[in-house]
This record gives C-alpha cells, sequence and structure tokens, in this order.
C-alpha cells in the first residue's frame, strides 16, 4: 500500500506521528502542544517535495544553505502555498541579502557583523527581521553559535538596531544515541534565556531546538520551536 501513497499523504502521515510525539512529550510535563512550532526543515528537498508537503499542510519551512534557498524560493513562490521561510544555517554577511525580506526569520546569527549586515539589508527593504541568537552549548567547534557567556552581550547590541528584532535562542545539540545525553544542553538554553530576559528586559518568547534525534527532549525543556527534517522527509 505505502509504495502507492501520494507524496503529499506521505508526510502527512509522517507529520501526524511527528505531532503526536511532540503532544506526548508536552503532556509529560504539563505544556500546551499549542506553544510547540515545527519548523520543516527541507535542506536538500527539491521544490516538488517542498510543493507535496506545503499541499499536505506544513507552513513553515527552514532552510540552511543561502544560494540553495534562492532557488527553491524563485520556483515556489508563484505557487502561492502560502510556505514561511526560516533560515536556520550557517550564513555568511555576503549572503544575507538573498535571506533577508524572503525569511520570517533567521535563527542562526551568532556575531555582530552578521546581525549588522542584516540589520543593514532590512532597513533599506524598510522592514524588520526577527532573528534569534544561536549559541553553542556543546563546544564542539564545527557548530556555531556563540559562547553563553557572549550571548548577552550580542542582544544588547542588537536591540539597538532598528532593522532586527531578536526574540529568541537557537541552539544545535551534538549528534548523540541517546537523547538525554543532551537535556542539560536543552535546559542550559532555556535557563539562559530566562536570565537574559531578566537581564536587558527582553522578551525573548522563541527557544529554537530539537532536531529528528532529540526534539521530544527539547520540547520537554521548553522548545517553542522544533527543526525536523528527517523524520519529515526520509
Ligand atoms: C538539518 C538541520 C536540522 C534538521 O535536522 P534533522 O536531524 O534532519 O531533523 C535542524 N537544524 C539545522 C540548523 C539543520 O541544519
Amino acid at each position: 500500500m505505502s509504495d502507492a501513497m501520494s507524496p503529499e499523504s506521505r508526510i502527512a502521515e509522517r507529520w501526524q506521528s511527528i505531532e503526536g510525539r511532540i503532544c506526548d512529550a508536552c503532556a509529560a510535563v504539563g505544556r500546551d502542544p499549542e506553544g510547540v512550532g515545527l519548523v520543516a526543515v527541507s535542506k536538500g528537498r527539491s521544490a516538488p517535495e517542498i510543493a507535496a508537503a506545503a499541499r499536505a499542510g506544513l507552513q513553515r519551512f527552514g532552510e540552511s544553505r543561502p544560494q540553495e534557498f534562492r532557488e527553491k524560493f524563485a520556483l515556489l513562490e508563484d505557487l502561492e502555498l502560502g510556505i514561511e521561510w526560516h533560515f536556520v544555517g550557517r550564513l555568511q554577511p555576503n549572503k544575507v541579502r538573498l535571506v533577508v525580506g524572503a525569511c520570517t526569520m533567521i535563527h542562526s546569527v551568532d556575531d555582530a557583523d552578521l546581525a549588522e549586515t542584516i540589520d543593514d539589508r532590512s532597513r533599506s527593504l524598510d522592514i524588520v527581521t526577527p532573528v534569534l541568537v544561536q549559541v553553542n552549548l556543546s563546544g564542539e567547534s564545527t557548530k556555531g553559535g556563540v559562547d553563553s557567556g557572549e550571548a548577552g552581550e550580542l542582544l544588547a547590541t542588537m536591540r539597538t538596531m532598528a532593522g532586527i528584532r531578536p526574540v529568541g535562542l537557537m541552539t544545535m545539540a551534538p549528534d548523540v544515541d541517546d537523547a538525554e545525553e543532551v537535556r542539560p544542553l536543552f535546559r542550559g538554553l532555556a535557563e539562559l534565556a530566562e536570565q537574559l530576559r531578566r537581564e536587558l528586559d527582553l522578551e525573548l518568547p522563541h527557544l529554537s531546538m530539537g532536531m529528528t534525534g532529540d526534539f521530544e527532549v527539547a520540547v520537554q525543556e521548553g522548545a517553542t520551536l522544533v527543526r525536523i527534517g528527517r523524520a519529515l522527509f526520509e
């Protein structure tokens, strides 16, 4: 049977299963599942695959490579699928113009030069771009992100920029066999956000954390956006 399933129903089935797991994770800690948004990470997926997922009802898609994003954005723009794009990957200042204006949120801001370039571009388009500060809590040098001790300074710099609105924190946990191993990192991000809210008097409503291998633990620790690729598309 499953061979004959349309791409739409296949993805709808996977999506439903993920939503069920998010609901269970919320129930375990007494959270309202309405407070958890799903970002379907579509890097490496073709425009037709993304269109099928959007027709199945997914609306928020995350991309991590500026050029690839821009090509798919161009192909999908006119289909009026109601897609809300998030940028979740490494971003160099010279690629900012490919992303700002086309993405609803940038999850991966980790330095002041990048913030300034996003600010400049946003102001020239007369928009305000919501951004998250990416924090590196694992110490892995291959992952982007500021050290937790630097997040406050970057947020303080960003709050003076009229073209940027800092709305929270993001982190990427290392790949582990047992997601319980990264629970302390997610808890650490939630605690850091709480501390920064107090110190800087910022709202910072969003915690972007949790991927295919660890999203239930992230939800239990307070994620408001989970970024899921493989569990939806593979
Ligand atoms: C690829 C990617 C994801 C999704 O990872 P999966 O393990 O496929 O769910 C999430 N966040 C970022 C930044 C990514 O690059």
